[in-house]
């Protein structure tokens, strides 16, 4: 659609239609296409990386276009994990809005690519590079934005704050939790807006739905245990470390946490029973109902993205046990990893899990994030869903209906993490828009040969220009 609408553009510039104009200017376009190019190739990889270089890199484009210095600083924990905080200053009739992006990228080889990583390549309709989806291509956009906001003397009601930080996908520094704690002044906000998620969801090009996450499940380790004297392997006996173990595991993998919708979650699949059809579309409508349909529920559970949006998921991702090949093992051990519904505690899945393994040689403990063992998990419930406000939804949905005529604005629950939980947790409630489109089969975030269509990216500077204006202006 939105190509369609760009060569229409195209052709009336052409051919006299002059008082027809796309959109986004030519000039707007360029700045944002060489600022995304800019961002593609400075490398922000946890390992040889830094985000200060890019930090600083946007800021000083922000400073040339006429911010002050002390509206646009670089500032982190260390030389290499810098973060951007700039502000674009309103009337303050309205409390700011924060927009986050983070700077890092996940680690890329060269032999495991087909084009380099770190060169910004524009083939075929795709812009390539490592962020290209995740998410350099937005934090250029917000960047690009600002700029062209101040060009043109537009003063918001509210003030604009950009934040692009560190370590979203890995690191200790991670920018949001480290602004909150040191300088919560400078990126305080009524909400908040994040396209590290969301977007428009397209099969072959053509938009089947526009995601908005309003909510997140929680991520959490488990490591489970089992100790025992071994001997010789000669001589079996019943009490084994390994048996102990896999049956265990067997009761997690036939276990089903409760089924569970919450808010986001049920206007999910009221607004996904319209564009599904046939008995998928059955399928949601009835287990939305107050009596929700068991055998709905059921078949639902076969498809991963319906069984993760309905319930608790654990699942085993590592083993490893024994010591050698002709002993009783003396120790047995498993990861399972846990994405938690909202609402719940890492403890109470923790405790969970113990009961549905009923077995007391089996020690199971919460694994941090840094790897750190404790033996009881944090008992901190997961952020509720986010309250979809109407001075976020209204203007996201009129504007979705200019750009993406009759596709639908779903509100959806990320089964992944953002940054977002640590907004949400800090009281600035989060939602992940992107104006992005992406087909459904070419999520490329952290694998090989990243890219995003071309005409993707300028519809997605396209709609945050529109977006962050009617977010600012009383309407
Ligand atoms: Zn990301």
């Amino acid at each position: 659609m939105k190509l369609a609408i760009s060569l229409t553009a195209a052709f009336l510039l052409c051919f006299g239609g002059g008082a027809l104009r796309a959109q986004t200017d030519d000039a707007s376009k360029q700045l944002a296409r060489d600022i995304f190019k800019q961002l593609i190739e400075i490398n922000t990889t946890d390992s040889i990386g830094s985000t200060t270089a890019a930090a600083e890199a946007m800021a000083q484009r922000l400073r040339d276009a006429g911010f002050p210095a002390s509206d646009a600083e670089v500032l982190g924990p260390n030389p290499r994990k810098g973060n951007l905080v700039a502000r674009l200053r309103g009337s303050g009739a309205r409390r700011p809005i924060l927009l986050i992006g983070h700077l890092d990228v996940v680690e890329a080889r060269r032999e495991e690519w087909s084009v380099d990583p770190f060169t910004f390549l524009e083939r075929d309709g795709y812009f390539y590079g490592r962020g290209a989806q995740d998410m350099k291509s937005a934090d250029a956009i917000f960047v690009a934005t600002l700029i062209r906001l101040r060009k043109e003397n537009y003063r918001p009601d509210r003030d604009i704050i950009l934040a692009l930080t560190a370590d979203e996908e890995t690191g200790a520094s991670n920018g949001v939790e480290w602004l909150l704690r040191n300088r919560r002044d400078l990126i305080d906000a009524e909400f908040v807006l994040n396209p590290d998620g969301g977007g428009v969801y397209t099969r072959n090009g053509k938009p089947a739905m526009i995601s908005v996450d309003a909510s997140e499940k929680l991520y959490a380790d488990y490591q489970l245990e089992v100790k025992n004297p071994g001997g010789h392997s000669s001589l079996p006996v019943p009490d084994n470390a390994i048996y102990h173990l896999a049956d265990g595991i067997a009761r997690i993998e036939r276990h089903q946490f409760l089924f569970e919708l919450n808010e986001i979650t049920r206007a999910y699949f009221r607004q996904m029973a319209t564009i599904e059809s046939g008995q998928v579309a059955a399928d949601m409508k009835a287990i939305i109902k107050d009596r929700p349909d068991a055998a709905a529920i059921a078949r639902l559970d076969a498809d991963p993205l319906s069984h993760a949006t309905m319930r608790t998921t654990c699942v085993a991702t590592r083993l490893d046990a024994g010591h050698a090949n002709n002993a009783l093992p003396q120790t047995a051990h498993a990861i399972i990893n846990c994405r938690i519904l909202p609402g719940h505690t890492a403890e109470e899945v923790r405790l969970n899990l113990i009961q549905v393994m009923a077995d007391p040689k089996i020690a199971v403990r919460y694994m941090s994030d840094a790897g750190e063992i404790a033996e009881a998990a944090p008992n901190q419930p997961s952020g509720a869903p986010v309250a979809l406000r109407p001075e976020v939804m209204k203007p996201l949905e009129r504007i979705a209906k200019e750009m993406w005529p009759g596709v639908p604005v779903i509100p959806t629950m990320a089964t992944g993490a953002s940054d977002g939980v640590f907004t949400n947790a800090a009281g600035m409630p989060t939602y992940a828009i992107s104006g992005l489109a992406v087909d459904f089969d070419d999520v490329r975030a952290h694998g090989r040969d990243e890219r995003l269509r071309v005409d993707s990216f300028f519809g997605g500077l396209d709609f945050y220009d529109r977006f962050l204006k009617a977010l600012t202006s009383q309407q």
